[in-house]
């Protein structure tokens, strides 16, 4: 089958279907979203366990009670999404040994803050490296508490080491969504301004999910020229449109589930350093056409110039040279930054009780397992706060203990994991009744949790991975400056793409697919 859109919108999480409204705002009404799961929501996911709701993905509003609304906040206030104050910073205080020992208060204190500080030094001899001098990183944690503590601090609480602009701008305090109808109500909420909703149901057939196993939605290929774009899916269904906009996960764009005909900038590769490292466009010697095409495309991307004039000219030249063969050897900007980029696995492991056997109170929601494999079952919640009476642990692993853990069974978890509350709580704790081990690495829609740039960074690597290709423009959590990694990031990506579709749709349309504007 075949038909032809102003937009396809590839994927339907909170980027996708935040670019979707603002597109039917704008008057674009005439769209298809083709979604490769079977719901709306991406990395927001509810799941019904142990008689309630748990998110097995994003599961915070962070950065709330700042001066800049979060504008997920305001949207989950005026939605009336249950939520419930989160506070982690106690959980330093909770520190269990092997012996089931809580590390006095005072202990604790002094190894955090002398993990801060060992973070922060870490931090500045990372900068002195970039600028040339050598200075000596401060020693590794070793003992079980230390790793704790580095595991919690980097893995957690970066903010108190490097100012983060989540909290900087939005506010530091953090929101656990605690409602029945899970944090996706909210992309419902979204959707029904613009897609045909029924009693809560979207019932609209520009959205196509993947339905009784048919992958109608799973997006394989995208064919991009001066006229527009072809999309593939598994299922063989061709459709066809003036522009897409792609929100899959970074963990996507690195894996070979979707092609890109002609391919993106970046292969067959050829070794020429066109932006070393923390220098910039500027560290290029311009010299010819080619290097001096790429100059002024990066510095319109390098400069974040969001003026029509320098994003179209970046477009167009990017028009221009991919259908060059030479131009694609030289171009290695793009694939590059995907594949610079981190994918940070994290997984919220829930486990149903016949009773509590931990403390609950007030300053007691997280607490800290030390044991001397860094990250091993270290990080834990007690959902009482969000559901009274429910019974049921998080405990949150990251990267290399998450993938080995979505590699085995989740009987085998489950007995790790009884391990280690046995050594905390001792040996009459029961059985759990229930496990929950949600996969994020090994769901080939996703493969991970979210995007991890590099704390040092100038932004180059975004704006690389940002910078539309021709007719195709990218959004999603990993696509924005200030807020990546987050459920706001993705929401604000989506509705940025606004502007990008104006731009194009508008009179400069033709100069992006001839390239004369810059020429
Ligand atoms: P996604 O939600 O991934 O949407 C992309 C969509 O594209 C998906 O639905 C996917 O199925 C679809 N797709 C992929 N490939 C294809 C294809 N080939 N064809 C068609 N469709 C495709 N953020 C917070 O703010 N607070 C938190 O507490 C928090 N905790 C998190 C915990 C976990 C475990 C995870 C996984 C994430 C967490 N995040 C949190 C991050 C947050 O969930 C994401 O940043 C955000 O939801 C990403 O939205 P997105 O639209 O960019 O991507």
């Amino acid at each position: 089958s075949s038909s032809r859109s102003s937009v396809i919108i590839i994927g339907a999480g909170v980027s996708g279907i935040s670019a979707g409204k603002v597109l039917a705002e704008n008057g674009i009404e005439d769209m298809v979203i083709l979604e490769a799961s079977d719901c709306i929501g991406g990395r927001i996911r509810k799941e019904n366990f142990g008689g309630v709701s748990v998110e097995l993905g994003a599961g915070w509003i962070a950065g709330v009670g700042g001066k800049v609304p979060n504008p997920v906040w305001e949207l989950a206030s005026q939605s009336g999404l249950r939520t419930c104050f989160s506070d982690y910073s106690n959980a330093r205080y909770n520190i269990y040994d092997r012996s089931g020992k809580i590390f006095p208060s005072g202990v604790a204190a002094d190894s955090y803050k002398k993990a801060v500080d060992s973070a922060i030094e870490n931090l500045k001899s990372l900068e002195a490296n970039i600028d040339g001098e050598v200075i000596e990183p401060p020693c590794s944690p070793k003992t079980p508490i230390e790793l704790a503590i580095d595991f919690i601090l980097h893995d957690f609480e970066m903010a108190e080491v490097e100012p983060i602009s989540t909290y900087v701008d939005f506010g530091e305090r953090e929101f656990l969504v605690a409602d029945e109808r899970g944090y996706e109500h909210l992309l419902y909420k979204m959707a029904e301004n613009f897609l045909f909703t029924s009693e809560g149901k979207i019932l609209d057939n520009r959205l196509k999910l993947n339905k009784n196993l048919i992958s109608v939605g799973v997006v394989r290929e995208l064919q991009h020229s001066r006229n527009g774009v072809v999309v593939k899916t598994e299922d063989g269904c061709v459709y066809e449109a003036n522009y897409v906009i792609l929100s899959a996960s970074i963990g996507v764009l690195q894996s070979d589930l979707i092609s890109f005909r002609p391919p993106l900038p970046g292969e067959p590769t050829l070794g020429i350093g066109i932006r070393p490292w923390g220098m910039g466009p500027w560290g290029i010697g311009a010299a010819g056409f080619f290097n001096l095409s790429l100059d002024i495309l990066g510095f319109s991307k390098y400069h974040g110039l969001q003026p029509t004039g320098s994003l179209m000219g970046c477009c167009s030249l990017v028009a221009q040279l991919v259908d060059s063969p030479r131009a694609s050897e030289q171009l290695r900007w793009k694939t590059e930054a995907i594949e610079k980029c981190d994918v940070m696995v994290y997984t919220k492991i829930f486990l149903k009780f016949p009773y509590k056997f931990w403390p609950c109170g007030p300053g007691k929601e997280f607490f800290i397992y030390a044991h001397e494999r860094r990250g091993y079952y270290t990080f834990w919640q007690h959902m009482e706060n969000a559901y009274p009476g429910s019974n049921i642990l998080v405990v949150t692993l990251t990267n290399e203990e998450s993938k080995r853990v979505e590699a085995q069974s989740d009987e085998e978890t489950l007995e790790e994991a009884m391990g280690v509350l046995r050594d905390m709580f001792g040996p009459n704790v029961p059985n759990a009744t229930s496990i929950l081990v949600p996969r994020w690495w090994n769901n080939r829609f996703q493969r991970g949790s979210y995007s991890n740039y590099p704390i040092i960074s100038d932004n180059q690597d975004v704006h690389d991975i940002k910078a539309p290709i021709g007719r195709i423009f990218f959004t999603g959590e990993h696509t924005s400056e200030r807020f990546s990694g987050y459920v706001h990031g993705g929401y604000l990506a989506g509705e940025n793409t606004e502007f990008l579709l104006k731009n194009c749709n508008g009179t400069l349309s033709e100069n992006v697919v001839s390239g004369s504007y810059l020429f």
